[in-house]
């Protein structure tokens, strides 16, 4: 299918909004994208069709919904090229799945153990491994991060040693756009001995990974910045490292067998998976994983890195405006500032122009901590934004700037 803005466009009902009395120019596509038609509609399905709880009824009804609940799993699986389907572990989102395998490493470590964190890490890559530390011993290292941010592999390489256990580490920067040499990163901490766990909630909108090349242990990633329903997400993990987990939560669909004197676990992915799940959501990810292999992720790639490169040169035109986040491989994120404004003050200015940007930290202070400001303003675009709304983005800062400077 060749790349038609327009077609794409019109899949989206909510970008036919007025905000403030303008179209809405939704450029906060980083904390969550918006549904297409199509996700929408197999929500709606659902509800209207087949609602039914899974994996236990005998009846038509519950039938078709876990079909259609494993079929969603499956085209998870194919798109991750994951080699297992029960290597699929539907969550509720990526901090869950982070705290889940944080949880399980509570009985792998020890005191005197190590584990890796990189310095452009979300909140929920930080602090449930933070509590981990604290609760086992074991001490946290950060990969430090350049001016233009990038890790700094040569100091990611010092850190490494037979103390290592564990590496965790963003696939590609919510708060500065950086995409992370993850093979390089996972073959290092392998070398080591060490596993590896990537935070995949911000690549999976821009690129299709390929799990079983990418050789890491723990992947994990959100429907809903994927075009997806919220509430809904997967962790993945190669099967050795699954079993050697311990459950997370314990309740309903995730036993074998219960008495009062002793439980045995499900087989995976059933072992992580205790309580009625989010069925829909489930199944609408699978939605939203068609719709965008449909439009295709090289023709998104490449339409993404036209409007970054579009948007970077008009940004920096404007004068006193610098950008977060400069390096050579980098996702459609751009985070600014402009010379004596709060990011705050231009994000209020211009949603009252229908621009809809994020300001602040964005769950990443250490990051702000590094370049020494409060905060950043975020436009992070995506496969349906244009050059058009760029052009009246920048046409509202320079507004923006004249009022508050
Ligand atoms: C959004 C995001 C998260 C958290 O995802 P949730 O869906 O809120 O659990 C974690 N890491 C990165 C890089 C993110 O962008």
């Amino acid at each position: 299918m060749a790349f038609n803005i327009n077609e794409i466009r019109k899949d989206f009902p909510i970008l036919r909004r007025k905000i403030n009395g303008h179209p809405l120019i939704y450029f906060d596509n980083a904390a969550t994208t918006q549904k297409p038609q199509q996700v929408i509609d197999s929500i709606v399905e659902y509800y209207q069709n087949y609602n039914a709880n899974i994996h236990r009824g005998v009846h038509s009804l519950s039938q078709e919904a876990t079909d259609a609940y494993e079929i969603a799993r499956k085209k998870i699986q194919k798109h991750f090229n994951i080699e297992k389907d029960y290597e699929v572990i539907f969550t509720s989102g990526t901090t869950h799945g982070i705290n889940l395998v944080a949880n399980g490493f509570t009985s792998l470590l020890n005191k005197g153990d190590e584990i890796i964190v990189s310095a452009m890490e979300h909140h929920s890559n930080i602090v449930p491994w933070q509590m981990l530390a604290e609760k086992t011993g074991a001490e946290l290292k950060v990969i430090p991060m350049s001016e233009e941010g990038t890790l700094v592999l040569s100091e990611y390489k010092k850190l490494l040693s037979k103390r290592t256990k564990l590496v965790f580490v963003n696939h590609i920067s919510n708060a500065l756009g950086t995409i992370n040499p993850i093979r390089e990163i996972t073959q290092l901490a392998h070398d080591a001995g060490a596993a590896v766990l990537i935070d995949g909630a911000q690549a999976c909108s821009h690129i299709k990974p390929d799990l079983q090349e990418l050789n890491v242990d723990f992947y994990v990633t959100s429907a809903h910045k994927m075009c997806g329903p919220t509430g809904v997400g997967i962790l993945y993990g190669k099967e050795k490292w699954l079993n050697k987990l311990p459950p997370y939560q314990g309740g309903g669909e995730m036993i074998k067998e219960v008495t009062f004197a002793n439980t045995t676990y499900a087989d995976l992915p059933h072992k992580f998976e205790a309580g009625t799940p989010n069925i829909c959501g489930g199944i609408a990810y699978g939605t939203a994983i068609d719709y965008l292999n449909t439009i295709g992720f090289d023709e998104i790639a490449t339409y993404e890195a036209g409007l970054l490169d579009y948007a970077t040169v008009e940004l920096l035109k404007i004068e006193g405006l610098r950008i977060y986040g400069t390096g050579p491989h980098k996702t459609s994120v751009v985070s600014f500032n402009i010379e004596g404004i709060h990011p705050y003050d231009i994000g209020t200015i211009v949603d009252k122009m229908g621009i809809a940007v994020r300001t602040g930290h964005h769950c990443a202070q250490p990051i702000m901590e590094f370049y020494r400001i409060p905060g950043t303003v975020r436009a992070s675009l995506t496969f349906y934004n244009t050059r058009e709304e760029i052009d009246i983005f920048i046409q509202a800062l320079r507004k923006a700037k004249a009022m508050l400077t």
